[in-house]
């Protein structure tokens, strides 16, 4: 068995990696969304071990797809190497194929959310730790599967709230076993043939992954790269029907994509299909005053599995998957300042003024929350100025002071207008359900 060469140990500086308030918030708005349409969808939630053996993984590393280096490793006392969850993907294949699960009836599908981790040099920590949501197929052939996840990755982003214009997807076919070698081995020909004009990286990658090409950055690559054949035009009958029926199913979903013949991945786990969503980043020129940090967020990737799965299982079985990083959605949303539907700031906001009013507004929370109602308070801050400013965000802000308290009643502020009525307290569920609703019908 190939030995990882170097083991890495975190140094400090894990603060980076705690998550509060605004940012934890909208990652689990991501997690729930993706959950629910998940399950709508049949895929059953899997948790999956945090630890791996690294011996089981090193198969794909000895193919080329895997870089131990990326591995958390830690080496145990009978000299094991114990690695932290490296993605959902890859821990939800070996869960498959330890746990036996080929008996069970198919297609099995599995939605796996963990945290993952992977070493980076780069970083401070010596790590990253991310969140990372999967779905996967099993023993499906047909392209349904791959539309299926497609579905949900695409769909939960946009109920999220994600405009149309902002996404791009991309999708190729990468040819399977029987017409990749042809489309391969004409590809280098034809790069061998141009040999000089290639940079050096390129010059390095042909034997290997004359593919790389496609995304060298250098100018005279790209020249070449933009006469080189694509691998649409080398797809043999199985393939091309897949990759139409696939596509017939985005088109009936009215799902945007660009078909790229040369669209490929270094170091891809992906076969038969690959396919990514970006958000595209709204820059403006610099002189304008625009940002030139503005990034473009990879967030969504899927493809065929078999080939990882087999190189893992030694049995043949189709396996498709798709990954949500959740992270770039994090990241995206606050770059763009979007605002999200399922925005998490409640319309409703509770004041109380004095001591009998602090208590009794437990017992109404309470009632509210029973009715589902979600309302927003600040039961430990005192001044009315201070409360009053919590309360800004919300359409309507709860007012119960002294006098109230003891009437039993309750002042309903529209915090727009600023007209506001006082309501007793037993009547104030139905009140605020027809506001409500009025306010969802405009
Ligand atoms: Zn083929
Ligand atoms: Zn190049």
């Amino acid at each position: 068995m190939a030995r990882p060469k170097k083991i890495l140990i975190p140094r400090d500086n894990f603060n980076q990696f705690d998550c509060f308030n605004s940012k934890e918030r909208l990652i689990n708005i991501f997690r729930k969304k993706l959950g629910s349409l998940a399950d709508f969808y049949g895929f059953s939630k899997t948790h999956t071990s945090p630890f791996e053996n690294h011996r089981f993984f090193s198969p794909l590393t000895k193919a080329g797809l895997l870089d131990d280096r990326e591995f958390v490793i830690h080496k145990n006392k009978i000299n094991d190497f114990i690695t932290l969850r490296p993605s959902s993907i890859l821990s939800a294949l070996r869960a498959y194929i330890t746990n036996k699960l080929f008996d069970l009836s198919h297609p099995l599908k599995m939605s796996v959310d963990e945290e993952c981790f992977r070493a980076n040099s780069k970083e401070a920590a010596g790590l990253v730790v991310y969140p990372d949501f999967s779905l996967l197929m099993f023993g499906e052939a047909n392209a349904v599967a791959e539309a299926e996840i497609f579905q949900v990755v695409w769909q939960s982003v946009r109920d999220l709230g994600f405009p149309t214009d902002k996404l791009e997807v991309k999708i190729n076919s990468l040819g399977c076993k029987e017409c990749r070698p042809s489309y391969r081995s004409t590809l280098s020909a034809y790069l061998r043939s141009r040999l000089s004009r290639l940079c050096k990286n390129c010059k390095k990658d042909l034997k290997v992954s004359p593919t790389n090409i496609f995304s060298c950055g250098e100018e005279k690559c790209k020249i070449v790269a933009g006469n080189a054949p694509a691998v649409l035009d080398f797809l043999c009958e199985a393939c091309k029907k897949y990759l139409r029926e696939l596509l017939e199913f985005l088109d009936e979903m009215s799902i945007p994509y660009l078909l790229d013949g040369k669209f490929f991945r270094d170091r891809s786990l992906y076969n038969k299909i690959i396919w990514e969503i970006w958000a595209t980043g709204t820059a403006q020129p610099v002189e304008e005053g625009g940002d030139s940090n503005i990034k473009d967020y990879l967030i969504g990737e899927g493809g065929g599995l078999s080939g990882v799965f087999e190189i893992l299982s030694e049995r043949p079985l189709d396996v498709f998957s798709g990954t949500v990083f959740v992270e770039n959605l994090e990241r995206f949303v606050f770059q763009e300042k979007l605002l999200l539907g399922g925005n998490p700031k409640p319309n409703i906001f509770l004041i109380q003024l004095g001591e009998l009013a602090k208590r009794k507004s437990f017992g109404l929370m309470e009632n509210l929350r029973k009715a589902g109602i979600e309302v927003g308070e600040s039961l430990s801050k005192d001044a009315i100025k201070s409360q009053l400013k919590s309360a800004e965000v919300a359409e309507v802000a709860l007012i119960l002071g002294q006098k109230e308290a003891l009437d039993r009643t309750i002042i309903v502020r529209d915090t727009q207008s600023g007209i506001q009525e006082t309501v007793p307290q037993d009547k104030l569920i139905d009140f605020l359900k027809r506001k409500l609703e009025k306010q969802n019908q405009l």
